[in-house]
């Protein structure tokens, strides 16, 4: 049946007048430059912050719900939210558990061993995380004999950290922090910030405190989503309420000469749809040749235009108009659906196009915190993962796209059983079940979408289109 049929009723509006009441502040001024010349290019319509897990249908009703605007100053070239909520209901009680992945056990191994190398960190070396989580990286800087400190807000994360014997203050890293921890601690050598930068409202103040706490030879080394990936693997559920800017090379250099601080060394890195990690030390405001050359590329590429980020704008809602289509066509025909994963990001997507438990009645996810609870704004209920093998949905929608590869290879049993994965982004795209003969569809290949950053999980012989 085309165009969904009895499964999709009108889109979403973009504006559901249905905003929170709870603390959240429209800045009016660039976070990075201090300008005015912000331009609203996309709008993902009011909603709920991706990380608020309900219990229960009692809570439903009192959902709170927020802008989700995004805008480009054109002055520094920033890519950002305005609408800032408060961290405190943001962050005190958080969800994500790094652990919780085996890409990300391997990715935080190899971190800690790049890090110790470059810096030839030995056992009177202090290594600082802001926004530690469950100490899974300190972990690892332990395992190579590195005094360790972590700081993270969510106290129930800080709390685990502690448990399995990594020292973690359980409070938001900023300026006047890192005073308290270089007091207390001594200078570090590293100052580690993944993700958590574009977290921060005030960008310059926190890496000002990174700064601050570095030796004279340290370095603060931070990862963040890269632009120009989400830009062009049109990674718009990335978006969402926790991440106040979208990094360009050109707005990282800005802000850290900003901060005293000069980029040395720039690499990307395939994971969360590719990231950036960023090595600068406060011996020099110079940047690198790399970075001057990516900037140079981006300026090529038009993110220094409003124009390009409208563009991105109407992909967008075309995508959201395709998606739906695709699943609402798929229940229509009879197919039963789930959806793998309930990370933030997918919170976004299910929000923004509109897929309800009626187009796809639960998912599953491998973090005990979020099973047994429902997804914010959509509601659908998260089920361990063994809920794909008691059901056997048809199909399943990997909401985690940059696990793909490892969800489908975990999943063999279901996929042997005749289930097929869908993933959603930068096009809707069928991963068929497995064919009758493991073997040889394992001597075909199936590109590992952690190793190659542009390639897109492999489709097995067999699969649809
Ligand atoms: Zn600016």
């Amino acid at each position: 049946m085309p165009n969904g049929g009895a499964f999709c009723g009108a889109l979403p509006e973009a504006a559901i007048l249905k905003m929170s009441d709870k603390p959240c502040r429209k800045r009016t001024l660039c976070r990075a430059c201090g300008g005015d010349r912000l331009e609203l290019f996309l709008s993902l319509g009011a909603q709920p912050l991706a990380n608020s897990f309900l219990s229960g249908p009692a809570e439903f009703a009192s959902e709170q719900f927020y802008a989700l605007d995004v805008y480009f100053c054109r002055s520094c070239t920033l890519v950002q939210l305005l609408d800032v909520v408060d961290p405190e209901v943001l962050f005190r009680n958080y969800l994500y558990v790094t652990g919780t992945s085996e890409t990300m056990a391997s990715h935080n191994a190899g971190y800690a061993a790049t890090v110790a190398g470059l810096l030839q960190l030995g056992p009177k070396d202090l290594v600082v995380e802001a926004a530690s989580n469950d100490g899974s990286l300190l972990a690892q800087f332990k395992k190579l004999g590195v005094r360790t400190l972590g700081v993270e807000p969510a106290r129930n994360l800080a709390e685990a950290a502690r448990a399995s014997g990594v020292e973690t203050l359980d409070r938001f890293f900023d300026e006047s922090e890192a005073v308290g921890v270089r007091e207390s601690h001594g200078p570090a050598k590293a100052v580690i910030a993944n993700n958590v930068l574009a977290h921060v409202d005030d960008t310059v103040g926190f890496l000002r405190g990174a700064a601050g706490l570095l030796a004279e030879d340290g370095l603060a080394v931070f990862e963040v989503p890269y632009l120009v990936e989400l830009l062009n693997r049109l990674e718009y559920d990335t978006i969402y309420h926790e991440h106040l800017c979208y990094f360009s090379v050109m707005a990282l250099g800005r802000l850290c000469k900003e901060a005293g601080l000069g980029i040395r060394r720039i690499d990307r890195v395939p994971v969360h749809g590719g990231s950036l990690r960023v090595y600068a030390g406060r011996n020099s405001l110079e940047h690198c040749p790399e970075a001057l050359e990516m900037m140079a590329q981006e300026r090529g590429a038009g993110l220094d235009s409003v124009q390009t980020y409208e563009l991105f704008a109407e992909k967008v809602e075309q995508h959201r108009r395709k998606l739906r289509t695709f699943l609402c066509d798929r229940r229509s025909a009879g197919r039963t659906l789930a959806a793998y994963g309930a990370p933030a990001k997918g919170n976004t997507l299910l929000n923004y196009c509109g897929i309800d438990a009626s187009i796809v009645p639960f998912t599953v996810d491998r973090n005990p915190l979020k099973v047994g609870l429902f997804t914010p704004g959509m509601h659908l209920p998260v089920r361990p993962v063994s809920a794909l093998l008691e059901d056997q949905p048809d199909e399943v929608l990997i909401l985690a796209w940059n696990f793909a590869s490892e969800i489908m290879r975990q999943q063999e049993v279901y996929r042997a059983r005749g289930g097929g994965f869908l993933t959603p982004l930068p096009e809707p795209q069928v991963h068929g079940p497995l064919p009758p003969h493991p073997t040889q569809a394992a001597a075909a290949g199936e590109p590992d979408n952690l190793a190659e950053p542009g390639a897109a999980p492999g489709a097995v012989p067999g699969a649809e289109r």
